[in-house]
């Protein structure tokens, strides 16, 4: 998948933009080269290293995003995003209320701008906040 546009592809139900992904750009957390980049969550079978635990309305694809879900946001999902906006300064939850609310479309381009590189128009990781198109730390 091209890196640098975001399309509904990279939108996982958990409401994780997969195109800001560390493992997407293909690093790991400790900022080494992966052998394999993760290509996004809803074209790979197993469940995202980010969540732990297993859901089966996930794994079986119920849903399409989790505030379809009659449980969300689930204990596991506000979980994970508590930690995630601590860490990162990102929430899921926001996220999916904003699709929810105005749509994937509007959603992308708002992602679109929000994690564009300064310098190079590129995508900053939502995990180190550089850009690894250029190298640049926001
Ligand atoms: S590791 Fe998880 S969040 Fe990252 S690209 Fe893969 S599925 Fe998406
Ligand atoms: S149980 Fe939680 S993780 Fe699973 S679909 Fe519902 S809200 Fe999402
Ligand atoms: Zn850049």
């Amino acid at each position: 998948m091209q890196k640098g546009k975001f399309v509904p592809e990279l939108i996982a139900p958990c409401g994780m933009n997969c195109g800001i992904c560390i493992s997407f750009f293909g690093y790991t957390m400790k900022g080494k080269k992966r052998k394999h980049p993760c290509s996004n969550c809803r074209s790979r079978d197993s469940q995202c290293a980010f969540i732990k635990k297993q859901c089966d309305t996930l794994a079986t694809k119920q849903i399409e995003y989790c505030f379809e879900c009659t449980d969300f946001p689930c204990e596991n999902l506000t979980t994970l995003d508590t930690r995630t906006r601590a860490k990162y300064g990102m929430s899921m939850i926001e996220n999916l209320r904003n699709i929810q609310t105005q749509g994937i479309e509007q959603f992308l381009k708002n992602e679109q701008e929000r994690w564009k590189c300064s310098t190079c128009g590129g995508i900053i990781c939502v995990h180190n906040k550089t850009c690894y198109t250029c190298n640049q730390s926001r």
